[in-house]
């Protein structure tokens, strides 16, 4: 049989089928033949495993992730890609399409139904003009999987897996390491899409923790540092006032319970640092 990342069949494939790419949709489509099996491998796909993809394009992750895992179920939101899947994923009976767009999807529920009593991990090659809103609601819709392993922009990988209190990160980075641990797995060229997007990619893998590693209200918690980040140049007096509409006096004294330095940036600030800001915040404001 013929080999589904190799890129001639990809394109007798599209062609069959007059497929023409969505830029709207961030359709970049993997024909790098050593990339699928690194990632599926790597995502902790295996027997006893469920996995959820999405945005599986014409199937090349698809179908190496239907070799590992026990099931797969994978969320493509572009109709025109239905009969595509339908001919490449033929010899599979343990995978499910489902055609909905991620972000408006029940994640919750189609996990219970779908997965009943399994590990499930998430794999998937994202669209990158929803990169983080995934990524997010992966993570805050709480649900019940293991691992992540996504492929992101370059940057942006680089950007989730500096550490929390490093000059490269960013709320992004504060916000991930509440729920995961974060690892940057390989870098992929531009070369290995079709169409080529103008930046390299990488795939990382967040670990999803049982529970957080800080203990305070998650929504205060996420309010400063969406507040901290906000000015990221400025001292984190002046961003904290600003981004939470405190007068000066009370962001000094909410600092100073909290036992964070006035003149500290952001990025320079641990997670047990931005902790005790949330769990301080409701007794200085109180
Ligand atoms: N997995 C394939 C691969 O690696 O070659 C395709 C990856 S391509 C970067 C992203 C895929 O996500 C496309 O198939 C696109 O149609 C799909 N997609 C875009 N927006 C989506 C959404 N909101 N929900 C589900 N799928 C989406």
């Amino acid at each position: 049989m013929k080999r589904l990342s190799d890129i001639g069949t990809i394109k007798e494939i599209l062609t069959k089928h007059g497929f023409t790419f969505s830029k709207a949709l961030g359709q970049n489509f993997l024909v790098n033949p050593s990339v699928c099996p690194r990632m599926a491998a790597l995502s902790g796909a295996k027997a006893g495993v469920g996995v959820l993809e999405i945005g599986p394009g014409i199937g090349v992750l698809t179908n190496e992730l239907c070799q590992l895992a026990d099931k797969v179920v994978a969320v493509e939101l572009d109709k025109r890609l239905l009969p595509v899947l339908d001919e490449t994923l033929a010899e599979y009976d343990n995978v499910k399409i489902v055609n909905a767009d991620v972000l408006e999807l029940d994640l919750n529920a189609l996990i219970a139904e779908e997965f009943p009593g399994m590990e499930v991990v998430v794999c998937a090659n994202l669209p990158y003009y929803i990169t983080s809103p995934v990524i997010m609601k992966l993570l805050e819709d709480k649900l019940p999987v293991s691992a992540i392993t996504v492929m992101v922009q370059k940057e942006a990988a680089q950007r989730i897996c500096a550490g929390v209190g490093t000059r490269e990160s960013g709320a992004v980075t504060v916000a991930v390491n509440y729920y995961a641990k974060p690892q940057l797995l390989f870098s992929v060229s531009a070369g290995s899409f079709m169409p080529a997007p103008k930046v390299d990619s990488a795939v990382i893998r967040l670990d999803v923790y049982e529970k957080p590693p800080v203990q305070c209200d998650g929504k205060a918690f996420f309010r400063v540092v969406k507040a901290a980040f906000s000015q990221r140049r400025k001292v984190i007096s002046n961003s904290l006032s600003a981004g939470l509409g405190m007068d000066k006096a009370s962001v000094a004294a909410l600092l100073e319970k909290a036992g964070v330095p006035a003149n500290a940036r952001a990025e320079k600030l641990s997670l047990d640092d931005f902790a005790a800001l949330a769990s301080c915040m409701s007794e200085v404001s109180a």
